[in-house]
């Protein structure tokens, strides 16, 4: 050992020493700011599960593969992570032995090619990442707006750096004959060592400097425990494995939204009390630990910021910025709750004089920031952002790592609008009429049946009917709501045709509660819920079909959250059905092309892009909008905001209209009452109502079979 490995063995030893005491402290520090959020039980269950699909969407990359050449691009870089660390290992026994490589695989050919493989994806993995932040940064709105730019670039460095230095060591070994790998195996390695003059000490320099890279980024991250762009390399497997439904391919926190929980337990109104049970989330401790864990998880990589609506027609939100903000300030509110500070339920501080002493003049600010609240307030989420929010889970189901953004949003909302009393005002008026009529239009309830008038056919009432096979859901659009109401009036229509033996609630059916939950009302929405349960339970329902996704979505997933297990089927999945087994039969395609427009609650929330699209098929010609099935965009409505102003931005109707013009198509078809309202208001705001159309799937169906004589 020379004087050379002596003085790097031991610089090597110093600085590795201060990083891993470091990032000890570091996940130390993180551990306890996560454990300062509520408990959640069920977090726990199906261990199996949890760890198939952690393995499954980390070393598969499901998620990121997604985007195809970054998804690519982005596994190899984590592979040659992986490979790094045995790498910057070997570069210890180089520190010592310019000649030496890692003990027992080491001097293993196939560790050897492995090696130089995944470094070469890597490298050339990383270059394409720099290049697509580097093109993507300067768009318009892009996907890294607000992301903290020098860490993406510090930790692409680093990756680069390491690599180049791994390639430089096998150069200097190649170049003094001791390396052991043939050219066939290290081809890069050895064109290196070509270039490179024989020097002893040549690796251990540059081993030395691969230890000094790989623990400086360990200083730095250990030093920025919010750094989500490096830390998610650990975050994610946990993140992932505790993801609210393992069991979901994407999106866990799509479809059903959490009930509201306090202490870990669902609240029953009945029973709850606001001086005794947290209702939905007001300070950030407040969400359970999960949710500070997806803070913590976040990358920064701003997948979801460029799918949200709301962003994309110049609003303030954006899911990424939201998680930021949350994830800034939970942290730097940490000091002051460690310190046992922290506000009860109805205000006081917890934590004495004495307790909060010690506690930095910075963290006492924070912790006097409103949770929303405007700037003047210097709230941590502005109203605006709050409620921009469509809850069209676009950003769940791209969210590499799934952060449940909806679940958070309507927590928030949840406190806003149960204690606070604080909403946009125009929505005041649907939720009084929930309570007072039971609809949001607030009809009257004797007016639920009103469609059916001028049918040639007999509709059978639940109550009058002994027995039927599917309760016809109709919801309150499908009642009350003139578009709607043609939807209703074609699938009755189609059932009938088609022989299926279906029943209506008709008087005795009330909302489903959707719009009362999505805004954060979970009191009105168990009210309703309650009531539905009931009524359906009693009628011995066994399967439904409803047209509106967002009744299909609650009723299907949310009602098991309160003892009602029942099959829900969408009418266009049951139009398919009949479709293709004959009971229906599609004669004259109807002119023009077609293009159809995926609501988020029966799409992305619930993964049915394949019924509407085989019931249209089989009745015209279909086109498809560029952003479609899963990464289709939010017609407006959904979140409740069907029932307030829009007031900021681009209006997110008139974006997706226009998307949907510039197929060309003739007729626009649409699943859901919200959607048809929202981009037939579209069309018509654009002057082109008399040359495109928009139906539902429904009534293209019935054309095709009844021309002329379909009922409008
Ligand atoms: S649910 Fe939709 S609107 Fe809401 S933050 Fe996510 S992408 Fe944006
Ligand atoms: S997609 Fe997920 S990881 Fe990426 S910025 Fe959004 S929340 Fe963060």
């Amino acid at each position: 050992m020379g004087v050379a490995q002596i003085v790097a063995t031991v610089l090597a030893g110093v600085v590795t020493i201060v990083a891993v005491v470091l990032a000890v402290r570091a996940v130390m520090s993180m551990t306890a700011v996560i454990r300062q959020g509520k408990p959640d039980p069920a977090r726990f269950t199906d261990k199996g599960t949890r760890t198939r699909t952690m393995l499954v969407e980390t070393l598969g990359h499901t998620r990121m593969l997604k985007w195809s050449t970054i998804g690519a691009a982005h596994w190899f870089v984590m592979v040659s992570f992986m490979i790094l660390f045995l790498l910057v290992l070997e570069a210890y026994f180089e520190v010592v032995d310019p000649a030496d490589g890692l003990p027992l695989i080491g001097h293993w050919v196939v560790y050897g090619l492995v090696t130089e493989l995944i470094a070469v994806l890597g490298l050339l993995g990383i270059l394409y990442l720099i290049y697509r932040r580097q093109s993507d940064k300067n768009k318009k709105r892009s996907r890294f707006t607000g992301s903290t730019m020098w860490q993406g670039y510090f930790v692409e460095a680093v990756i680069v750096g390491v690599l180049i230095c791994g390639f430089l060591i096998r150069g200097f070994k190649v170049a003094n004959d001791t390396f052991e790998f043939p050219g066939w195996a290290t081809p890069v390695s050895h064109a290196v060592g070509a270039l490179l003059p024989a020097a002893h000490s040549g690796a251990t320099w540059v081993a030395l400097i691969k230890i000094f890279i790989s623990m400086g980024w360990l200083i730095t991250i250990s030093l920025n425990v919010t750094m989500g762009v490096a830390w998610h390399r650990f975050l994610a497997f946990p993140n992932i494995f505790f993801k609210r439904s393992p069991e979901k391919p994407a999106g866990s926190g799509l479809g059903a939204l959490r009930p509201m929980m306090s202490e870990g337990k669902p609240l029953d109104f009945e029973e709850a009390d606001p001086e005794k049970d947290q209702f939905g989330v007001a300070q950030v401790e407040q969400f359970t630990w999960k949710g500070l864990l997806d803070f913590s998880t976040c990358t920064e990589c701003g997948r979801c910021q460029s799918q949200c609506p709301a962003w994309n027609t110049a609003k303030p939100l954006s899911p990424k910025l939201l998680v930021l903000s949350l994830r800034d300030h939970a942290y730097a509110k940490a000091p002051y709750l460690l310190a046992g500070g922290g506000k009860d339920l109805t205000g006081e501080e917890k934590a004495t004089a004495e307790q909060l002493k010690g506690v930095d003049v910075l963290a006492l600010a924070e912790a006097e920031r409103p949770l929303i609240g405007g700037a003047d307030e210097m709230g941590v989420i502005d109203p605006d952002v709050l409620w921009s929010c469509t809850t069209c889970g676009a950003c769940v189901e791209q969210c590499p790592v799934d952060i449940e953004h909806v679940d958070h949003i309507v927590d928030m909302r949840r406190y806003q609008v149960l204690i606070e009393s604080s909403f946009p005002a125009e929505a005041g008026v649907m939720l009084r009429n929930l309570e007072n009529k039971g609809n949001p239009w607030g009809a009257p309830q004797n007016a639920r049946e009103d469609w059916t008038k001028g049918l040639d056919f007999e509709i059978k009432r639940v109550g009058e009917a002994e027995d039927f096979d599917y309760l016809f859901w109709v919801g309150c659009a499908g009642a009350f709501e003139d578009r709607a109401k043609k939807t209703t009036r074609a699938v009755a229509t189609l059932l009938h045709e088609a022989g299926v033996d279906f029943a209506i609630l008709g008087e005795g059916e009330t909302c489903s509660g959707d719009p009362a939950r999505r805004i954060g009302n979970e009191f009105v929405f168990q009210m309703l819920a309650q009531q539905n349960v009931e009524t359906l339970t009693e009628a011995n329902v066994k399967k439904i079909v409803a047209t509106c996704p967002h009744c299909f979505n609650t009723l299907g997933n949310e009602y098991e959250q309160l003892g009602l297990k029942v099959e829900v089927v969408h009418h266009t999945q049951l139009l398919q059905h009949l479709v293709a087994t004959g009971k229906l039969t599609p004669v004259q395609p109807i002119e023009g092309d077609v293009t159809y427009h995926d609501p988020c609650y029966l799409g992305r929330h619930n993964r049915v892009f394949e019924a509407p699209r085989e019931v249209l098929g089989a009745s015209a010609n279909l086109v498809e909008m560029p952003r479609n099935s899963e990464r289709s965009f939010c017609c407006g409505a959904g979140g409740a905001r069907m029932w307030m102003e829009e007031k900021i931005g681009k209006r997110i109707n008139v974006e997706r209209t226009e998307e949907a013009l510039a197929t060309g198509a003739k007729t626009i078809a649409v699943g859901c009452p919200f959607c048809y309202t929202m981009i037939g208001d579209g069309v018509t705001g654009k002057g082109e109502q008399d040359n495109v159309e928009v139906i539902d799937v429904a009534s293209v169906l019935l054309r095709c079979i009844k021309g002329d004589k379909a009922p409008a």
